[in-house]
C-alpha cells in the first residue's frame, strides 16, 4: 500500500513538474500590426485612396448592399469588384472580389495590388487577404464602431490583430482605416434595442468610444 501511494505521488509530482513551465501558447505574442488612419494620410494619399474607395461604395449602393470591395493595381488600374449579396454567409465583399479577380486573371497572389472595402475586414476576410498577399488593404467603417456603437453583428476583433500574424507567412499587408467612413457609416443605422436579425447586444468595454486611440504597432498602443 505504502509503495502504491509513493508511486502515485511520484507520478503526480512528475506530471506537475513537466507542465509547470509551459507557456500559455506556443506562439509569441506580438503587438497589433500597423494601422494608418485616414486622418493621418498625406494629402496625395488621401485623394488616391478616396477615389478608389468611392468605387467600392458605389458597387455597394448599386447592389443595395452594405459590404462591397474593389481590387486596384497600385498604378490605379481597377481590376475587379465584389459585393456581399448574401448568397452564402462566407461570401463577404472581400471574398467575392478576390474570387472574381482570380477567375478573371488567373492570379493566386496580389502583390502590388490594393483591396478597398466598405467595412473593416472580419477575421475570415483578414486571413483571406493575408493569404492573397495584397500590398495594402483600405477600409471605411470600423468593426468596433459597427459592433459597439451600432449593435451590428460582427466577429468582435480589430483586423490588425489578424494582420499582425503576417510573420507566419512571410507577408505583411498595410492597413489603412476609416477612409470615407463618414459615408459608409450611414449604411449602418443603430440596431441597438431593435429586433433586427442583424442586431446583437454587444459585449464592449464600458468606457470605449470611437474617439479612443486605436490599437496599432504604428502608434505604439
Ligand atoms: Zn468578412
Amino acid at each position: 500500500m505504502k509503495l502504491l501511494l509513493s508511486l502515485i505521488l511520484f507520478i503526480f509530482v512528475a506530471f506537475a513538474t513537466a507542465h509547470n513551465d509551459c507557456p500559455k501558447s506556443a506562439y509569441l505574442d506580438v503587438p497589433p500590426s500597423d494601422l494608418v488612419q485616414a486622418k493621418d494620410l498625406s494629402a496625395a494619399d488621401k485623394v488616391f485612396h478616396e477615389k478608389y474607395m468611392r468605387i467600392a461604395i458605389q458597387v455597394a449602393i448599386d447592389n443595395n448592399a452594405k459590404f462591397a470591395a474593389a481590387i486596384v493595381h497600385k498604378n490605379g488600374t481597377v481590376m475587379c469588384t465584389g459585393v456581399n449579396t448574401g448568397r452564402a454567409r462566407i461570401y463577404h465583399g472581400e471574398i467575392e472580389a478576390i474570387v472574381n479577380c482570380t477567375q478573371m486573371y488567373g492570379k493566386k497572389t496580389w502583390e502590388d495590388h490594393y483591396l478597398y472595402t466598405t467595412g473593416e475586414p472580419c477575421v475570415m476576410c483578414s486571413g483571406a487577404i493575408m493569404w492573397s498577399k495584397f500590398d495594402k488593404t483600405i477600409f471605411a467603417s470600423y468593426v468596433n464602431n459597427m459592433y459597439c456603437e451600432r449593435c451590428f453583428n460582427q466577429l468582435p476583433m480589430d483586423s490588425n490583430e489578424i494582420f499582425k500574424l503576417g510573420y507566419g507567412i512571410n507577408h505583411n499587408t498595410q492597413l489603412i482605416g476609416g477612409v470615407l467612413e463618414e459615408i459608409t457609416d450611414t449604411f449602418f443605422p443603430s440596431l441597438c434595442g431593435t429586433d433586427n436579425s442583424w442586431g446583437v447586444v454587444p459585449l464592449c468595454s464600458e468606457n470605449w468610444r470611437r474617439s479612443c486611440p486605436r490599437s496599432s504597432r504604428y502608434f505604439g498602443y
